[in-house]
C-alpha cells in the first residue's frame, strides 16, 4: 500500500487489488505478525497512525505468502525503503 505513489507496479490489477477485502485481510494477517509495530523503526501503530504493509516482492501478488512477502512498516520508513530501491534497483 502506497498512498505515495510510490510502488513500482502500477498495474490495474495491483490498484484494484490494495482496494479488495482480500488485501486488507493480509495487512491485518502481517501487523498482527509483527505486533503492529513498523520492522525498521520499532515505533507502534499507537504512535504513527500511517502504518503500512509493504511487499518485499511482487512475486506473489495476489496470492501472498504472508510470513514471506509482506512486511509492516510506518509510513516514513516506508518512503525510506522506495526510496532505496528506486535508487539501487532501477527496475
Ligand atoms: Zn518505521
Ligand atoms: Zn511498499
Amino acid at each position: 500500500m502506497c498512498p505515495e505513489g510510490s510502488e513500482r507496479v502500477q498495474s490495474a490489477f495491483y490498484q484494484e487489488y490494495i482496494k479488495s477485502p482480500e488485501w486488507e485481510e493480509k495487512k491485518r494477517q502481517r501487523m498482527e505478525i509483527d505486533g503492529f509495530r513498523c520492522v525498521m523503526c520499532g515505533r507502534s501503530i499507537d504512535h504513527c497512525r500511517t502504518m503500512q504493509v509493504h511487499h518485499v516482492t511482487y512475486r506473489n501478488l495476489g496470492h501472498e505468502d504472508v510470513m514471506r512477502d509482506l512486511c509492516t512498516v510506518c509510513g516514513s520508513c516506508h518512503k525510506k525503503l522506495h526510496n532505496y530501491y528506486d535508487r539501487e534497483r532501477g527496475d
